[in-house]
């Protein structure tokens, strides 16, 4: 008896054809693609070694950008938040990495330092999200300074973040989107806007570059799932059936005793939990895979294990591999039955769950 335990099967053809949708509706633009935490907790260099169709990478962290050079990669790679101490300066210039300047600290930081050879920047512009960016009204002094340093390579790139753009018809995202142009007016810089919900919903924003995320990895960033674009799921996570049990009407099943049996049936215990990065607030009823149709998750979701409801009659065997998201069971679908969303779900994946490649 061979037992799976939790496994992340990658399935990097799916990412290429993702990668490929994507840019075919906004083939104007160049792609940075996003691989911050892990790559959506897809393992960072090995989505980006498979991604050389990108125009650069994006990160959150210094250290995923290093982590990115020690692996070879010789792509732009771009800071998303920007350096946050002066002593990453040179570290940057060394390692040709770009960054993103939102604050006055960073612009101080850059004007003054010494360096090797000149940065590369994005100037970030608070348009209405108000979590980064600098004051639209401090735009020219900002361009004025980054235009004149020496420390700077030209041209920077404008960029600005769209915070409702998985609704279609948002007044905020209009206003953001407007606030932009009005600000970039008179320039002739390259721009960029789009996460992969603007991709979709605002091609207005998409500019020279589009910064997807989500996307690549074959989830829909649309609150419910939307017809528009069909991308595959890049992560598939499985287990194995390791108990079967037989339980009485007016049993119970799990810590706490929050769900019973109203019916004799079985109960099969599947070897993943929330140790693994299973959410440990999905509901009674959140559907797993198996053998061809959906189980409902039962009781509360342990460190280690899930119990499902299988009914009196199935056949199901212990060795039996689970799907808990991913081909045939859509991640988005997962999210909403644990009242999250479907980014925190894959980038929660801890190391304990084994990577492999389809
Ligand atoms: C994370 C991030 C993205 C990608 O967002 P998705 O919704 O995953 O496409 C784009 N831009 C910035 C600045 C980000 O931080």
């Amino acid at each position: 008896m061979v037992i799976t335990t939790a496994t992340a099967t990658i399935d990097l053809s799916a990412l290429v054809d993702n990668f490929t949708k994507i840019k075919s509706l906004a083939p104007e633009s160049k792609v940075l693609a996003v691989l911050k935490a892990n790559a959506y907790g897809h393992g960072l260099e090995r989505i980006a070694r498979s991604l050389p169709q990108a125009d650069a990478f994006g990160v959150a962290r210094i250290d995923e950008a290093l982590a990115l050079r020690a692996d070879g990669i010789v792509k732009p790679i771009v800071l998303l938040e920007g350096f946050f101490e002066p002593q990453n300066l040179p570290v940057l210039a060394v390692n040709n990495l770009q960054t993103i300047v939102h604050n006055e600290q960073q612009l101080n930081a850059i004007c003054n330092a010494q360096l090797d050879r000149p940065l590369k920047v994005w100037l970030k512009i608070d348009t209405g999200m108000h979590r980064l960016g600098i004051d639209a009204r401090d735009f020219p002094r900002y361009y004025q300074q980054l235009s004149q340093s020496k420390n700077i390579q030209q041209p920077i790139i404008l960029m600005s973040h769209l915070g409702c753009a998985d609704d279609n018809n948002n007044a905020d995202t209009d206003n953001q989107v407007r606030l932009f142009e009005q600000t970039i007016a008179g320039t002739n810089n390259e721009c960029s806007l789009a996460n992969s919900a603007a991709i979709i919903n605002y091609p207005e924003s998409h500019y020279q570059w589009i910064r997807p995320g989500l996307l690549l990895y074959g989830v829909s960033p649309l609150p419910e799932e939307n017809e528009t674009i069909t991308v595959n799921p890049v992560m598939t996570l499985q287990s194995s059936v390791i108990a079967i049990r037989h339980i009485s009407a007016g049993e119970t099943v799990g810590y706490g005793a929050t769900w019973k049996s109203d019916k004799a049936t079985k109960i099969g215990v599947i070897a993943i939990g929330y140790g693994d990065g299973y959410p440990r607030h999905a509901e009674n009823g959140t559907p797993i895979l198996l053998n061809g149709r959906r189980v409902p998750l039962v009781g509360r979701v342990s460190m280690d294990m899930i119990t499902v409801e299988l009914g009196i009659n199935s056949m199901d065997k212990v060795g039996d591999v689970a799907t808990l998201w991913g081909n045939g069971l859509a991640v988005e679908e997962i999210a909403r039955y644990s009242t999250t969303i479907p980014y925190e779900l894959l980038c929660n994946i801890t190391r304990r769950v084994q990577m492999t490649l389809k």
